[in-house]
């Protein structure tokens, strides 16, 4: 068993609402939401951080993005557009290290 709180997410061990799947990526909601939309895209493959990303991970990272404009569009703001952000390490707010991109929408962001 991982210590991995993602990883136990992606594993089925731990519970989340899971909104979207493929073979490289999940996508649940944030267990604090900070907008009306707040979901956590996440790559299956373990990967740390940004700040540990190799060239290897490029392709799970890409499908990380992609997955976010398929819900930009299927939740109805392709046009209206939202945020896709990624903290990174410590100074950058970084609280677990799976890497993951937050996806908010649905209010304008304040930064
Ligand atoms: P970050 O590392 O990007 O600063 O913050 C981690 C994010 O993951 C936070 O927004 C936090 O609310 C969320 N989070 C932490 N643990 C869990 C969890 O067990 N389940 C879910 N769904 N979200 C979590
Ligand atoms: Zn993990």
């Amino acid at each position: 068993m991982t210590d991995c709180v993602f990883c136990r997410i992606i594993a089925r061990e731990s519970h989340a609402e899971i909104e979207y799947e493929d073979d490289a990526v999940l996508v649940f909601k944030d267990i604090y939401p900070k907008a009306p939309i707040h979901l956590l895209i996440v790559p299956k493959r373990h990967i740390e951080s940004v700040m540990a990303m190799e060239a290897g991970d490029v392709e799970a990272m890409g499908r990380c993005l992609l997955a976010a404009r398929r819900l930009g569009e299927a939740k109805g703001f392709a046009e209206r557009g939202y945020r896709v952000s990624v903290h990174c390490g410590p100074e950058g707010g970084q609280l677990v290290y799976h890497v993951h991109f937050h996806f908010l929408a649905g209010r304008p962001p304040r930064a």
